[in-house]
């Protein structure tokens, strides 16, 4: 979501600040502004798209220490004069931040009553100018002595006019790395922006700030206790963020799938054993095993992979497995012990209500695992083991390579937990085959795009659209939806298929196409007679099914054919259609493809 960049040393400051905020543009935002602090502090911001900054900026900004922010809306609406940077009062402090202050009304009210002036609808604003209230000569201080009064989330930077070439961030909630050069220093909320300029980062920690000079870099705790920085190194993964010959980078990562689901199950395929190697849970594995239940729980996409997680492991475990919204399970006091295993999952690893869930599940004693893509992210560092789904980086907001990487990583955990517990090895080895040989069958599907764009053309007039599925071909369904609100802002619904009757089946009529996931599996035939109801109420239908047999195509305005595979990989092979439908659907549309309007791309707040 929202992104911070900031830049301390010898060089202009502004050429980076604005190239690391091109780069977060992907994560969402609707304002953007710097600050740049020599003699004193220039700020420079604007509503809409980074190049709406780029444009407002002077010729010439020498300064060689600044700020930068890409603001994503919780409290005011985006506006020029809520865009960040905040200045205090005196003019004295810049600020950015990444988060919700809670207890901000209390203290607004306090600094209105001492006479201060608010310049924006903003929780931040009062940050700055309780920043210019404590400070003494010394802005470490100050911040410090503030955040001890603020309740919430926060990754912030500061600059004050008296102090030129320092930055002062802090972190609790929201993610902050520090970048470490030579005669400069570099801030971010998130390593894309780093990539390229330095490889030796530090990740703070909830709790912890940082001073930032040109030539050194002081960490410590809120409180005021001095840390020894632990640098690890930034794997620079500059053409990974590259769109390359693709117009967009959702299309690159659709297409990137052969290549990342490799990637997601390389070295961990144990052919000779029938089973896979997971080491991230090497540590933690008896434990699992001891395990009476499995909760996975995650938020959005990673919540439709978590379900097909939920059929798979139940399928094959043969215990409970349940499936939960990170934003309720944290809330609502779940009945969770240390017979429990709860698994997270976040493409970012940084998802601020499914870390929460975790922290909660912590709390309560149970086993604590992640599935993300970010590595060291706050859910890698927060479980007791885990797996990285190694898709790379995502840069289009709507998810895809991440959920069938997700996905992979399910089906190997789910070979891994049954090869211990009562999968047999000719199963388990069928499995591995079989996941050896998606990639060839991904790149078939992907083959097929120029058809799926233009059976995409009957979706694009609609308003409406519903996904039906059945078994694992419902969270499918769902996910199939979601892609296809989330970029083309078409409402569209998934439901499993037979549950059509009990409500959705009202609103069929011509207007309403409906997309059917028909695989050849156990469902195929009951599937297709909820096909035959939609077909009766003239529904224009699309199925994606691996058997185009003429019935189906009599029966079907259009047919979209995937291979053949076992029934536990096809919803990766189905979404995939799915993915492009949606593409090409928003392109059709006129819509911003990689930056849909409301959405961030890593959700860090509540
Ligand atoms: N809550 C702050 C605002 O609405 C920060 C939002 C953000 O994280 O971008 O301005």
């Amino acid at each position: 979501m929202c992104g911070i960049v900031g830049y301390t040393g010898k060089a202009k400051a502004s050429p980076f600040l604005m190239e690391g905020l091109k780069r977060l543009e992907y994560r969402g935002y609707d304002s953007a502004g710097i600050a740049l602090s020599d003699k004193g502090i220039e700020i420079h911001r604007a509503k809409g798209k980074i190049d709406n900054l780029r444009q407002k900026l002077p010729r010439e900004l020498k300064q060689t220490c600044g700020i930068g922010h890409t603001r994503w809306a919780t409290h005011g609406k985006p506006s020029e004069a809520n865009a960040h940077p905040h200045r205090s009062q005196d003019g004295k402090v810049a600020l950015i931040h990444n988060g919700i202050i809670e207890n901000y009304a209390s203290l607004r009210t306090e600094l209105i009553e001492l006479g201060f002036e608010m310049k924006s609808e903003t929780d931040t604003e009062v940050l700055a100018h309780l920043i210019q209230k404590c400070y003494k000569g010394d802005l470490e201080a100050a911040v410090r002595e503030v955040l001890g009064l603020v309740t919430g989330a926060y990754g912030i930077a500061v600059m004050h006019e008296n102090e030129p070439g320092r930055i002062v961030a802090a972190k609790m909630g929201s993610p902050l790395i520090i970048g470490l050069g030579t005669g400069e220093n570099y801030l971010a909320s998130d390593r894309t922006a780093l990539m390229g300029h330095t490889q030796n980062v530090v990740i703070l920690e909830d709790g912890e700030m940082a001073v930032i000079d040109p030539d050194e870099v002081r960490f410590s705790t809120i409180e005021a206790e001095a840390l020894d920085p632990q640098v690890t190194e930034l794997k620079d993964e500059v053409e990974r963020i590259e769109k390359g010959e693709f117009p967009h980078f959702m299309l690159k990562e659709i297409f990137e799938q052969p290549r990342t689901i490799s990637d997601s199950f390389a070295g961990r395929l144990l052919s000779e054993e029938g089973t896979a190697h997971l080491g991230g849970l090497d540590n933690v594995i008896d434990r699992l095993m001891e395990c009476d239940r499995i909760i996975l729980t995650a938020c959005g996409t990673s919540w439709h992979a978590a379900l097909v997680g939920e059929y798979m492991l139940e399928e094959y475990l043969r215990i409970p497995v349940e499936v939960e919204y990170a934003s309720e399970f944290r809330y609502r006091n779940p009945v969770v012990d240390e017979n429990t295993a709860v698994i997270a999952i976040s493409q970012s690893g940084e998802t601020a209500d499914t870390l929460a869930a975790m922290k909660e599940a912590k709390r309560k004693g149970a086993l604590v695992l992640g599935i993300c893509n970010r590595v060291g992210s706050a859910i890698a560092r927060e479980s007791h083991g885990g797996v990285y789904i190694h898709a790379g980086p995502e840069i289009g907001v709507a998810s895809t390579k991440a959920f069938t990487s997700q996905l992979v990583v399910l089906t190997l955990l789910t070979i891994k937990l049954a090869r211990i517990r009562s999968m047999g090895f000719s199963e388990g080895k069928n499995l591995v085959d079989e996941l050896r040989g998606l990639p060839d069958k991904v790149e078939q599907v992907l083959k097929g795009a120029k058809e799926i764009e233009r059976i995409s053309q009957m979706l694009a007039p609609h308003h409406n659209a519903l996904y039906l599925g059945r078994g694992l071909a419902f969270p499918v369904a769902l996910e199939g939806a979601l892609k296809l609100k989330e970029i083309s802002y078409i409402h569209a619904e998934g439901y499993p298929a037979a549950e059509m009757k009990h409500g959705p089946i009202a609103l069929i009529d011509e207007n309403m196409p409906v997309i059917v996931i028909a695989p050849s599996d156990d469902n195929y035939e009951k599937v297709i007679s909820n096909l035959q109801e939609v077909r009766a109420r003239s529904g224009k239908t699309i199925v994606i099914a691996t058997q185009a047999d003429t019935k189906l195509q009599e029966l079907a305005d259009e047919v979209i054919q995937i291979p053949h595979s076992h029934p536990i990989l096809s919803p990766i092979l189905s979404s995939i259609p799915l993915q492009l439908i949606s593409y090409y659907v928003a392109v059709a549309r006129g819509c911003d493809v990689d930056q849909p309007r409301n959405l961030a791309k890593s959700v860090t707040v509540e």
